[in-house]
């Protein structure tokens, strides 16, 4: 008896469009992550029902990097890898070339070393892009990029290019994907504690005279001791300083100014971190029809929130 091998059906992306919406009350919702907020701007607290809903879907397809046109429009993934610990899971979806076994390693420490760290891995998804882009304050081939409202990091080409990081003492694509993964630590979203020590320890301070970084980005803030970061690229802004030290931190302690070390280990637990040893991390890889993209299972909730036009912001 042959066994019939069911074929399996291709992933499809879900449609923003067949995503069920419902409107709660501001008393219904308690504007959690689950109820999206949208802020409309009118005088007569009437607004086009249908500029209602085409706002929240482009707050879902900020949140939601399968809605993204620019992913989509690429097709789907070569691959997918689930890298698992019993602290985090991490997807990633890979649109470029093949991952090799050392960059499947490589997510294997990373998975590790944020396990070890305090508090959570905010980013819970990883694309891996096939194009290039440029990186803002660099005008260089950009490494990675964070989407925290997505709480997703981007990869690009450029990372996966066999050559030591910024901050040396590792491979270009792990030290990436440190520095980004550290990202959240400051960005300011839910917590600005960190940022706002960080700042104010190592002498961060605000500009008014901007200067337009080699990349053509405005850079307004400055740090009083530059010869204490770890890289020129530390010296863009204080949450760079941060997720370079972090990579610093991990790699190649040594090096890093002492003051920073000690923030991070205080904060972060850096000194806990043991490396080389990845026996907890579970690797799921998946390819072709066997990819399983994600999806919003249920309704999005959103909930109004009407400010007067003569309040809007320029
Ligand atoms: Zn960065």
């Amino acid at each position: 008896m042959t066994k019939e091998r069911k074929p399996v059906a291709i992933p499809v992306y879900q449609r923003v469009e067949d995503i069920p919406v419902r409107e709660v009350t501001v008393a219904e919702g308690n504007l959690d992550k689950t109820v999206v907020p949208l802020y409309l701007f009118s005088d007569t607290g009437v607004v086009d029902p249908v500029a209602v809903i085409d706002k929240l879907r482009a707050e879902l397809s900020n949140r939601c990097w399968w809605l993204m046109p620019e992913w989509r429009d690429k097709g789907l993934p070569k691959e997918q890898l689930s890298v698992s610990s019993d602290r985090l899971k991490i997807e990633v979806f890979n649109f470029g070339t093949r991952l090799d076994d050392q960059e499947v390693e490589d997510f294997k420490a990373m998975a590790s070393i944020y396990s070890q760290l305090r508090g959570e891995m905010e980013y819970t998804t990883i694309l891996i892009s096939d194009a290039r882009s440029k990186n803002d304050y660099t005008g260089e081939a950009l490494n990675g990029q964070g989407y925290p409202d997505a709480r997703m990091i981007k990869i690009d080409p450029h990372a996966r290019e066999k050559k030591p990081h910024r901050v040396y003492e590792v491979s270009n694509f792990l030290g990436t994907l440190i520095h980004e993964g550290a990202h959240p630590y400051v960005s300011g979203e839910h917590d600005v504690r960190i940022l706002n020590s960080w700042t104010d320890e190592f002498g961060w301070h605000m500009s008014s005279n901007a200067l337009l970084t080699p990349g053509g980005f405005p850079q307004s803030q400055f740090v009083d001791e530059p010869d204490r970061t770890i890289s020129d690229y530390a010296k863009f802004n204080p949450g760079e300083d941060f997720c370079e030290s972090v990579v610093a931190a991990i790699f190649a302690p040594e090096r890093l100014d002492l003051g920073r070390f000690n923030f991070l280990d205080r904060e972060l637990g850096v000194t806990g971190v043991q490396m080389g040893n990845n026996d907890g991390i579970g690797v799921v890889r998946r390819s072709g029809n066997k990819i399983i993209l994600p999806r919003l299972s249920e309704v999005a909730y959103y909930v109004k929130i009407m400010k007067p036009i003569r309040m809007a912001q320029p």
